[in-house]
């Protein structure tokens, strides 16, 4: 009987072990995508993310199309999807690679029993993890809460599986299965179309993620250690938004950076497997505290006085917060649909630190703008700006945006290319115009408060205001 091989965030052939067991059985393969009509606890994707999703469909399908596939895109509930399609081809079992967010961990609990019942095997994989969360434990075999602790104890455990090939062989289904397009599901912008951009910047799907690994290893791992903090140069993988569809695992960036890297790793591969291994922490997180992405880990946090501040919140999500480098930030998310991990930390840190906003807020946003936007990433993250998660940077260790601009973008080229209005500045006043003489200002054509705009918080006020909010939750020492 045909195999179904449900596709979800694993948007590739190569290294996909649920099509490879799929192609294993010898018989007929259905490739199906479900465009799942979310149940509880599962979240809708953001708007940027649905652009991606788009290409990579449509990449996805193209290399189907190669090997002599299909991919059948239907939408619904996956449940009530899965079922029709098998009453159309008599597929006999479902395979898939696993999620690990709580609402699509009970939504494929529940079609497993559901199928199971019918008799049509259902079997789950492990794909887009180095390892499943629970097979990182502390010694007592606790989940783990700390970084560096994880990462050694997940380095421990030794060998990293093989990667697989393409399958060389996957019969298609020879019956008709209905399928939809990409087009009705209006997954990309029309009028206005602020997707325009992306397409100078990405190249979504399988043979695209591949590329960027390989020009990523041979131009920008070496000196990476140092040059992945300079938003100014264009030094780190930019492999997010191709892991978050699964269009790369990490099992092949892990054996590719290894067999670039040889025998004896530096301070570069380890740093950039380090940071593999920050998402790989995110989603042992998001595992074993399944309400990672709404509540805060740390409890007393509950109690913090965040401010509704609507304009400030416009202000920050514009890029029009009177501070270069954090304005700089948020504009290129607006454009290109991503954002430098350096200069995500100094915006986070800003909307919750220097504007009181709640970190579910910036989240949000983040998560309807990102083209990686990440269930386990995002807030994870997000948390640990705030001070609120697991292992998280302090709260009272505040971010002075100009002096991280100074230090990170020293030449201002990041906030040249992303503020043009302050474009004709100066180095030494770019990350500060509002300290700058008026005759500097009026030689660059800046006028602050009309070409762009004053600061909207103070930066000596906002941090005594942020210390003095966070005192009403410290805990006693
Ligand atoms: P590289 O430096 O080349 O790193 C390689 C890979 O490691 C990345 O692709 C990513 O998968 C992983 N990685 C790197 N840094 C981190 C990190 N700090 N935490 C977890 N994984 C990491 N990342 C997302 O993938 N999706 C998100 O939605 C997301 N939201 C974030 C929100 C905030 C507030 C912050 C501070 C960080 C967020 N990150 C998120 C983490 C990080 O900024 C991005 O993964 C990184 O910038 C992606 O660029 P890159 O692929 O060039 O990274």
């Amino acid at each position: 009987a045909p195999v179904i091989v449900w596709f979800r965030d694993d948007l590739r052939l190569s290294d996909n072990p649920a099509l490879s067991k799929a192609a294993a059985s010898g018989g007929p393969v259905i490739c199906l995508y479900i465009r799942e009509e979310t149940g509880t606890g599962q979240r809708a994707m953001g708007a940027a993310a649905a652009w991606w999703l788009a290409q990579s469909l449509r990449a996805l399908g193209a290399d189907l199309e190669r090997l002599g596939q299909r991919l059948i895109l239907r939408s619904g509930k996956a449940a009530e999807v899965l079922a029709s399609v098998i009453a159309e081809t008599g597929a006999g079992s479902v395979v898939w690679n696993r999620r690990y967010d709580a609402g699509g961990i009970a939504t494929d609990k529940a079609i497993k029993s559901d199928l199971a019942a019918r008799g049509i095997t259902a079997e789950s994989f492990g794909a887009n993890l180095l390892r499943e969360p629970w097979e990182v434990k502390s010694a007592v075999g606790e989940p783990m809460k700390v970084f560096t602790p994880f990462w050694r104890a997940h380095q421990r455990l030794g060998h990293i599986r093989a990667p697989l090939r393409v399958p060389t062989a996957l019969p298609a289904f020879a019956g008709p299965v209905a399928s939809e397009t990409v087009e009705e599901w209006g997954l990309e912008p029309t009028r206005p179309n602020w997707a325009a951009g992306f397409t100078d910047h990405w190249t979504p799907g399988e043979a695209g993620a591949q590329a960027r690994l390989k020009a990523f290893l041979a131009g920008s791992l070496d000196g990476y250690a140092d040059g992945r903090d300079r938003p100014d140069r264009a030094s780190t993988s930019r492999l997010s938004p191709h892991l978050r569809f699964g269009e790369i695992s990490p099992v092949q960036i892990w054996h590719r950076t290894h067999m670039v890297a040889g025998m004896e790793p530096g301070r570069d591969v380890s740093k950039f497997l380090a940071e593999v291994g920050w998402r790989e922490f995110a989603y042992h997180l998001l595992f074993h505290f399944p309400h990672l992405p709404e509540a805060n880990y740390q409890h007393r946090f509950d109690a913090f006085p965040w401010r509704a501040d609507a304009p400030a919140l416009k202000a920050w999500q514009k890029g029009l917060t009177g501070y270069p480098i954090v304005d700089a930030g948020l504009r290129e998310l607006w454009h290109t649909g991503w954002m430098h991990n350096r200069v995500r930390m100094i915006v986070a840190s800003f909307l919750v630190k220097h504007l009181l906003i709640d970190w579910r807020a910036g989240e949000a946003w983040f998560w309807d703008t990102l083209v990686d936007a990440d269930v386990a990433n995002n807030p994870a993250s997000w948390q640990w700006v705030a001070g609120s998660g697991a292992d998280a940077a302090p709260y009272f260790r505040i971010f002075n945006p100009m002096l991280q601009g100074e230090k990170f973008d020293p030449k201002g080229d990041y906030v040249r290319r992303w503020v043009p209005e302050l474009a004709g500045l100066p180095a030494k006043a770019i990350h500060t115009p509002w300290e700058a003489p008026l005759a500097i200002l009026h030689k660059a054509g800046v006028r602050l408060g009309e070409t762009y705009p004053r600061p909207i918080v103070d930066h000596d006020a906002a941090r005594a205001r942020a210390l003095a909010a966070f005192a009403t939750i410290r805990e006693p020492s």
